[in-house]
């Protein structure tokens, strides 16, 4: 168990997919139909939802929706009523990893590979959640990998280089995020204090009632990155937590902005592997679904899913019989853009073709970030 999760690991740094790989891929038979939903009648949105699939490119998308259910098949999220296209190189590159592409959301601002919210020169950027907790928002973030990995890392640490993931661990109980949830408990200093967030490590204590009373919470459900054959939760389970607490907690404050991350897209990519890469996106699919269901009810809510990158140059060939032979072409990541799928108030400014930066300034401009007063979220 061990093992396989070093061998993920090591892939995550190596690339070490051989990009040869053709698997044969069934066609699914899923065709529910699809739902329509209405662009939203307000402009301006109170929360916000942001979901990364990590190394989810449009070709993972594609295998997915034909996988379940054929050409016919809506995904959650492409029944969005805008889409958009996104390019992402770094600061130094065509070629991006995750830390700099996250630090883009995170602060509107392109890095050196492995930096994360600071710039190629190294000076602090301010993150989405920094900024909006000086305008009494809460903030969550919530991944399937370790919390101090990349993605959910450039939203709270600032640091030149993604992989002192003990360093990053501080910044996380230092900061501004009032619910994290993911592994990564070996980089945390696990002693007790009474002030600092409260610490959860099972599925048990993952309980809405139980985290109500906390101001400041950090789950830790894994050593590192989640072995769903050791039972973690799910980026479902974690991901309606949080968004209880966040709602729950934001009553009497501006807001609240979520970041979910399905990790393992991209390690399923690197690892050039369709099975594993199919199982992450089921999570990450019915997560979106469930807080779509929550927007539906909530209308002041922006739900945007993207991706960092696609990984593993996937190509899917003409079908052979009712099966799709798809290649990984290299195990590590590609240079194609990605799409954006917005939903809610604001999700018109998402439309068209965009750089990575440009996510974070219409996420602002979707909460229309400079007219908002500052509270402090006492009732
Ligand atoms: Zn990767």
């Amino acid at each position: 168990m061990k093992k396989s999760l070093l061998i993920v690991s090591t892939c995550v740094l190596f690339a070490c997919g051989s990009g040869e790989n053709i698997e044969l891929v069934d066609i699914g038979s899923d065709t529910k139909s699809s739902v329509t939903l209405e662009r939203a009648s307000k402009s301006k949105a109170k929360n916000v939802i942001l979901f990364i699939g990590d190394g989810m490119g449009p070709n993972q998308v594609t295998l997915a929706k034909f996988a379940t259910g054929g050409p016919d098949h809506r995904l959650s999220f492409e029944n969005f009523p805008i889409t958009g296209i996104v390019y992402n190189h770094s600061a130094e590159s065509l070629y991006t990893d995750s830390a700099a592409s996250a630090t883009t959301w995170a602060t509107g601002i392109k890095t050196i590979n492995g930096y994360l919210a600071v710039d190629a020169e190294k000076t602090f950027l301010p993150t989405i959640p920094e900024l909006l907790s000086t305008k009494g928002y809460k903030s969550g973030l919530v991944a399937t990998s370790s919390i101090t990995h990349a993605t959910p890392a450039a939203f709270y640490a600032h640091i030149d280089n993604r992989y002192k993931e003990k360093e990053i661990a501080k910044m996380l109980v230092d900061s501004d995020i009032d619910i994290a949830l993911g592994g990564g408990a070996e980089f945390f200093n696990l002693g007790k204090s009474e002030d600092g967030p409260y610490m959860i490590y099972d599925n048990e204590q993952l309980d809405s009632n139980l985290l109500s009373t906390k101001e400041q919470v950090i789950g830790l459900f894994a050593e590192d990155g989640f072995d769903r054959r050791l039972g973690p939760p799910t980026q479902l389970e974690m991901t309606q937590v949080a968004l209880s607490f966040l709602e729950e907690k934001s009553k009497n404050c501006t807001g609240f902005f979520l970041m979910s991350e399905g990790s393992q897209i991209d390690w399923a990519g690197h690892d050039n592997n369709v099975e594993y890469m199919l199982a992450e996106f089921t999570d990450f699919n019915a997560t979106v679904q469930a807080a779509t269901n929550f927007a539906i009810e909530n209308e002041d809510t922006l739900i945007l899913v993207t991706a960092d990158h696609a990984t593993g140059g996937l190509v899917l060939q003409r079908p052979k019989g009712s099966k799709i032979p798809a290649q990984w072409t290299t195990g590590s990541h590609d240079l194609s853009p990605i799409n954006i799928y917005a939903y809610g108030p604001g999700a018109e400014l998402f439309s068209g073709v965009m750089d990575n930066t440009e996510i974070f300034d219409r996420i602002l401009q979707a909460l229309d970030y400079k007219n908002l007063d500052s509270t402090n979220c006492s009732s």
